[in-house]
């Protein structure tokens, strides 16, 4: 991951990584400007859920992202209204004619 030094923008080398557990990782940057000398932290860590996994660690909880979360549940809606018998439109229906 290229990384600018957020104080003279110049380049930023990667220097070494810290895994923080198995939703976070860490790493550390040194800004290549000599005048400079920045040495930074760069966080990187799962936010949220696009496509649930098919095999989930029970020990991670990941939100699902609000835009997953309502195509998950049009979904459902849609494969709800697909199980419903289809219903006959009013001027199709035929009337039985009373004796
Ligand atoms: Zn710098």
């Amino acid at each position: 991951m290229k990384m600018n030094c957020p104080h003279c923008e110049c380049v930023a080398r990667l220097h070494s990584l810290h895994a923080a557990g198995l939703l976070l990782r860490e790493y550390v940057y040194c800004c290549s400007n000599p005048y400079c000398g920045h040495t930074f932290i760069v966080r990187s860590e799962v936010g949220y859920t696009l496509t649930p996994s098919k095999i989930p660690n029970p020990n991670v909880h990941i939100p699902i992202s609000v835009r997953a979360a309502k195509r998950r549940e049009n979904k459902e809606k849609r494969e709800a209204a697909a199980s419903l018998p289809e219903a006959v439109p009013a001027h199709q229906q035929v009337r039985k004619k009373c004796a």
